[in-house]
């Protein structure tokens, strides 16, 4: 199946009592069983519930894996990734990660005696150099968040393998949603999302995804989520699915209109800096270009004005996009990075990786580009 087909059809089956087409929701706990342990392949919901496993098998198909799991939400997602380590293990990650990605490395799994580095994935020896027995894990980001920095998922995989094969690659793949990159294809063996993002697609829910095409990874990965107990509701996991099945349509409108609004800010007087990687003037754009089919909808921007007070009269000001968390929704979103999603990260460190006062980060939404660009407009005219 082509992706396009995938998305709606990857990993279904019609319900077998009655042909539903889309999977009724099983809002169950459990499950009758004929006989001490004689069942239908269902027990109890924290291991397996219908409308999650057509989810998951869903979410399997649409980044070529064969195994997909679906938790309570992103972050439940990378703490499951997380468990498979142990006390002294080291992880390799990048310096411009989501902040609650961060938070949960420092803040919660450090003091367990795991230990991190994070650095700048843009050259792969930063992070070979950095290989040791101990490392276990390789935590990547591509584009990261807010600033848009892409990493060479396959050159990136193929250095740390031959140095040794058995140490796992993640990629958090939320933003550039399989329609754009695939990393189980490039190498890695683990792809996570924040299905909460673009996958789920409505801003209706929250959710973590993970998705691997390695039995014994499935196994391990599949005891933690039941063991740890994070999964998807039965509720969340049909809207889930239901947002899935329009990926293709909503990405392809996204990135039209996220090209469109990194050219228009490229081009305005107000607008110091644009990170878009489909922009030629990327530092990183022939990379995007190798590894991305196109170059999605999260476009961030500098203002010439580096005040935070400038920042904020834009962000008040905009009428189209509403000034919230969160991303990958149909409707247009901005955000302040140091003032919201990245303000777990100590000062220091956001300003060493370049998350300054002036710097507002767009999730450009499938509305008409005509009011989109508008709105950019009025809102800069008041800067
Ligand atoms: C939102 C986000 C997460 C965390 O996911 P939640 O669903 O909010 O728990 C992780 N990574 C990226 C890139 C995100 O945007």
């Amino acid at each position: 199946m082509k992706f396009n087909t995938k998305t709606i059809h990857g990993g279904q089956q019609h319900e077998p009592a009655t042909g539903a087409v889309m999977p009724p929701i099983y809002q169950t706990s459990t499950y009758a069983q004929s006989s001490p342990g004689q069942h239908k392949g269902y027990e109890y919901s924290r291991a397996a519930n219908p409308t999650r496993t057509a989810l998951e098998n869903n979410f399997a198909a649409i980044e070529n894996g064969t195994h997909g799991f679906a938790f309570s939400s992103g972050l439940s997602a990378i703490d499951c990734v997380l468990r498979m380590l142990n006390p002294g293990d080291e992880v390799i990650a990048g310096d411009d990660l989501y902040g609650g990605t961060y938070r949960m490395f420092t803040k919660m799994f450090q003091k367990y005696g795991l230990k991190f580095h994070f650095v700048d994935m843009n050259s792969v020896e930063n992070i070979t150099n950095l290989v040791s027995d101990k490392t276990k894990l390789i935590w990547l980001e591509t584009p990261t968040n807010p600033l848009m920095k892409i990493a060479d998922i396959e050159a990136i995989t193929n250095a740390v393998k031959a140095i040794n094969s058995t140490i796992l690659v993640t990629v958090d793949n939320t933003f550039a949603t399989p329609y754009l990159q695939r990393p189980l294809d490039l190498g890695a063996d683990i792809v996570m999302h924040s299905a909460t993002k673009y996958l789920g697609g409505h801003s209706d829910l929250v959710m973590g995804a993970l998705m691997v095409k390695d039995e014994k990874l499935a196994e391990e990965l599949h005891f933690i989520q039941f063991a740890g107990g994070a999964v998807a509701g039965p509720m969340d996991s049909f809207l889930a699915l239901r947002g899935v099945k329009t990926l293709h349509i909503r990405m392809q409108r996204h990135c039209e209109n996220g090209r469109a609004v990194a050219k228009y800010l490229e081009n305005h007087s107000k607008v110091k800096e644009v990170f878009y990687p489909g922009l030629e003037s990327h530092p990183n754009y022939e990379i995007a270009k190798k590894q991305m089919d196109d170059f999605g909808g999260m476009v961030s921007f500098r203002l010439h004005d580096e005040s935070q007070q400038a920042a904020f009269t834009f962000l008040e000001n905009t009428k189209v996009f509403t000034l919230a968390e969160s991303l990958g929704g149909v409707e247009s979103l901005v955000n302040h990075p140091t003032t919201m999603t990245h303000a777990s990260i100590p000062e220091p460190e956001r300003l060493k990786i370049g998350i300054t006062d002036s710097l507002i980060r767009l999730s450009v939404g499938i509305e008409d580009i005509d009011d989109l660009l508008k709105d950019l407009t009025q809102a800069l005219d008041r800067v």
